[in-house]
């Protein structure tokens, strides 16, 4: 299959799920997933029209958006997201290459990040990540805590908090996995009612994109659906 017919599946899959789920399907973006994957790929599926990708590996994400931006015009007009988890000695080359970062978990981080903005450039685009499993291994700011963090990442001067982000379990329980979603749902518009204006809920990959839109997603994080199986690091939320 050609890139241009995966990302059309792939859009298909996202409109069939809007319409299953009664939401119009220009609530839902595909960010496409490309970590591993060379700037190849991320140009291929480009010239078929996808805009947003998404990394979670910091030197091997700078390199492919450099690679990108000098290898052609379309290259030079992507937006990248940050997905990965967050060491604090690497937030300057995220603040100063990536348009969005889904992964804040804590207010040191995002203190680094708006502090190191190049002001060149317009405030990072920002989601809290929430670690909706309980699981004690993976990312994420707790439920009990995501309101207070957003409301300080919300304050900081070059960032704008956009929403939230979930990783939820690596499992076949539909229904655990759909309250972990919901969970994130509960929250996303909770910080409504605190006065935060936020418009994104980042959450669904390529095996569950149906269920977290049906749970409220407004974004969608697509990798192996759009380039293949990974050769390594099948789980996410590595470093
Ligand atoms: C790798 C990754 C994805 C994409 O997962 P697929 O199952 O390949 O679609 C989405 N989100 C995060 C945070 C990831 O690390």
């Amino acid at each position: 299959m050609t890139a241009a017919q995966k990302l059309q599946i792939t859009q298909q899959r996202i409109q069939a799920a809007c319409q299953a789920a009664n939401r119009h399907p220009g609530e839902v973006q595909l960010l496409a997933v490309s970590k591993t994957f060379p700037v190849q790929d991320v140009l291929a599926l480009a010239a078929a029209g996808q805009e947003a990708f998404g990394e979670n590996y910091l030197q091997e994400a700078v390199d492919k958006i450099t690679q990108a931006a000098e290898q052609s015009e379309l290259g030079r007009h992507l937006q990248w997201h940050f997905i990965g988890p967050i060491q604090s000695n690497k937030t300057r080359p995220i603040a100063e290459h990536f348009d969005w970062v889904h992964s804040v978990d804590r207010l040191k981080i995002a203190q680094r990040l708006s502090d190191q903005r190049p002001a060149h450039l317009p405030a990072l685009n920002v989601l809290v990540q929430v670690n909706t499993s309980g699981e004690a291994s993976k990312s994420g700011v707790s439920p009990a805590n995501a309101l207070d963090l957003c409301k300080a990442v919300a304050q900081l001067p070059h960032l704008t908090l956009r929403g939230l982000m979930t990783i939820p379990s690596n499992t076949d329980n539909v229904a655990g996995l759909r309250d972990e979603m919901l969970l994130c749902k509960t929250l996303f518009d909770s910080l409504q009612q605190h006065s935060l204006t936020v418009d994104t809920l980042s959450m669904g990959m390529s095996a569950d994109l149906e269920l977290a839109i049906a749970c409220g997603s407004t974004c969608v994080r697509v990798g192996t659906a759009l380039f293949g199986q990974r050769s390594k690091i099948p789980t996410p939320n590595q470093g």
